[in-house]
């Protein structure tokens, strides 16, 4: 049985290693791409990554910096957060699948898979092409995975761009800030490196041409002061570059057959700082799918609706948490960027008053297998506990 996974990020790896220890044979086929990014990660991904036994890529995580927060022209320091230089971060994931015995392709794949008698994939590396052929594919290939266009739903419209910095102060620290029309976030890892990201709305003028960005992120950091932190003498390093950051979940989380995993399941609004959080959630959960679809095909359904349910859940709950978040800034409430934001997805509370618990039987994770368990279900938790304080069914 052959699976190939297209995408090598953290979800694509983490899917990778959850086969390989069920003893499948796995390849992922990917290249890292270049952008110079800097993400912030909290101590439960970080906790994730090392029950992953990522060893290489836990060495790309800095130690926790201090967390700042300018939001509704207050400012608080809001505990700590761990940062990694994403390409770095990249790369050393590939070491792990190398570790792991994961056989890593180098390349590009082409479209969409196909299916014939088996899976077939089209792979560009550099000059040459091949086609690779498989029994099962998962599909992680982020953001840019192909997504069928009828039945996805998408957040507002929304750009990031970014800009790396040389600053004389070395001090590392986070921070997100408002700004009228968006908002700023800034990571200074303990090499020096400051990065800006401006995530606005996409369509703002002043983001192109290209050059237009510097300029203008260094007169919304030229209004920003942060306590304790000190980035006024700095130089831009690189080129600065836009990312898409539009909330987007696909109608289904299989498409003909191929499992999504990561952003190509779901991708959230930055505004959370979780994306590496549920990429890794659904990432940890689609071996124990996959090899029930496989070896259990009278339980591929309900494994399969397990899965699918599990990732609207957790997109809904942390657009509903995002939302509450814009919504707690009221100096702009008129303008469109944090209208927009503020309404989004709809008006469900994101938590539910009702206390009430009870018991019932659902899908859970058992090792390696979707079974049906029983489980403790409430209002905030649909889908159920398997476990409470480490009693219970289930992993
Ligand atoms: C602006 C912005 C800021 C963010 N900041 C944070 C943050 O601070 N903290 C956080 O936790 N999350 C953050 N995220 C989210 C985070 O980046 C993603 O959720 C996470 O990287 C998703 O992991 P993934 O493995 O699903 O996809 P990705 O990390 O996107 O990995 C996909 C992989 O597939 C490869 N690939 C793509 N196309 C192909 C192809 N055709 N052939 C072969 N390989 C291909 C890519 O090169 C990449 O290696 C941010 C996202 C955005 C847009």
């Amino acid at each position: 049985m052959k699976i190939l996974v297209l995408g090598c990020g953290p979800a694509g790896v983490v899917t990778a290693l959850g086969l390989r220890a069920l003893g499948y044979d796995v390849s992922v086929i990917g290249e890292v791409r270049p952008y110079p990014v800097t993400e912030g990660i909290s101590a439960r991904v970080y906790k994730a990554l090392a029950d992953s036994k990522l060893i290489h890529a836990l060495g790309q995580v800095s130690e926790p910096v201090s967390r700042y927060a300018l939001w509704n022209g207050e400012s608080r320091s809001a505990n700590t957060e761990y940062l990694i230089d994403r390409p770095a971060f990249d790369r050393a994931l590939l070491a792990d699948l190398e570790e792991h015995g994961v056989q890593l392709i180098n390349g590009r794949v082409q479209g969409r898979p196909q299916r014939d008698e088996h899976w077939q994939v089209d792979v560009e590396h550099g000059e040459r092409r091949s086609l690779l052929e498989a029994d099962f594919i998962v599909e992680a290939r982020g953001r840019a995975a192909s997504l069928p266009r009828q039945g996805r739903m998408r957040g507002p419209e929304t750009v990031s761009v970014g800009v790396n910095w040389r600053t004389v102060e070395k001090q590392a620290f986070s921070a997100v800030a408002c700004v009228e029309d968006g908002w700023l976030w800034l990571a200074r890892r303990p090499d020096g490196n400051l990065f800006t990201q401006f995530t606005t709305r996409s369509g703002r003028p002043g983001l192109s041409p290209k050059r237009k960005i510097v300029p203008l992120v260094d007169e919304l950091l030229a209004g920003l002061h942060i306590a304790d932190t000190d980035f006024s003498r700095r130089e831009p390093v690189g080129e600065p570059f836009a990312r898409s950051s539009t909330a987007i979940l696909p109608q289904a989380s299989t498409d003909n057959g191929v499992l999504r995993v990561g952003d190509a399941a779901m991708a959230v609004d930055p505004l959370s700082g979780n994306g590496i959080f549920q990429s890794l959630s659904s990432a940890l959960a689609a071996p124990a799918v996959i090899n029930t679809v496989i070896q259990r095909p009278e339980d591929a359904e309900m494994a399969l609706s397990f899965y699918g349910d599990r990732i609207r859940h957790l997109f809904f709950r942390f657009a509903r948490i995002g939302r509450d978040f814009y919504a707690q800034e009221g100096r702009w409430e008129d303008h469109v960027f944090w209208r927009e934001r503020r309404q989004w997805p709809d008006k469900v509370p994101a938590h539910s008053d009702t206390d009430r618990v009870e018991e019932a039987v659902r899908p859970v994770i058992n090792h390696g297998f979707i079974e049906q368990k029983t489980v403790i279900v409430s209002a905030d938790q649909p889908l159920g506990l398997a476990r409470v304080a480490g009693t219970g069914e289930g992993d």
